[in-house]
């Protein structure tokens, strides 16, 4: 894809996630690898009022190159890509229920959300919930560095999500997979469930490997 179509994609994402209040006002922000560095978006900026000409674009270091200044959030990004050279894209947001899950007081750390749908075990498999630091925090960055080379979705907790992708598509489906996931598991809360069991989360990862 050429990085004009990749702007172009990216502000679309942005759009279709704002639009449909999976992430308010300025919050969330997108990243996808392009030759020699990355595509972010700008700080402070509304994903559903994006413009592909002033995206910021950071070197293969997050040092800026062009555009806009980029989201104060790069480093998360750039932590997880450090740790992931297969991930073409990374998304974050603000998404009420997998915000929501990471609050609950008895979350379990190893297991935030069980296997309850198969394509949450297909999109996202093993989410790892990290625990809360305050914004723009470096040490988050040392945080998701240790857990990004086994998990490509993250979930800060009192935050949000950072999910990596082969591509932006990939990356954004699989977001929206988890806060769909997350917001099943909200409305089920204090039910008794019929979780899948580990033979069939295995014959899923076995057909669909990520
Ligand atoms: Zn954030």
């Amino acid at each position: 894809m050429t990085e004009a179509k990749l702007r172009e994609e990216i502000c679309y994402f942005g759009k279709s996630l704002f639009d449909r209040g999976l992430t308010p006002g300025s919050s969330g922000n997108i990243s996808a690898r392009v030759d020699g560095g990355w595509l972010m978006t700008p700080t402070n900026s509304c994903l559903g009022r994006l413009d592909p000409a002033t995206l910021s674009k950071v070197d293969d270091r997050g040092n800026p190159v062009s555009g806009d200044k980029p989201t104060k959030e790069a480093f998360l990004h750039l932590s997880m890509y450090a740790e992931r050279p297969g991930a073409g894209a990374i998304v974050h947001l603000h998404s009420t229920h997998s915000v929501a899950v990471s609050i609950l007081a008895d979350t379990d750390p190893d297991e935030p959300i069980p296997a309850i749908t198969a394509y949450y075990v297909m999109k996202i498999g093993k989410l790892a919930l990290l625990p809360y630091y305050s914004p723009g925090d470096l040490t988050l960055a040392n945080a998701v560095k240790e857990v990004a080379g086994r998990h490509h979705a993250v979930l800060l907790a009192n935050h949000g999500p950072v999910v990596a992708g082969k591509d932006l598509e990939t990356a954004v489906y699989a977001t929206e997979e988890l806060e769909e996931t997350a917001k099943l598991y909200l409305m089920l809360r204090g039910e008794k469930l019929k979780i899948l069991s580990v033979e069939q989360v295995n014959e899923l990862h076995r057909k669909y490997p990520s």
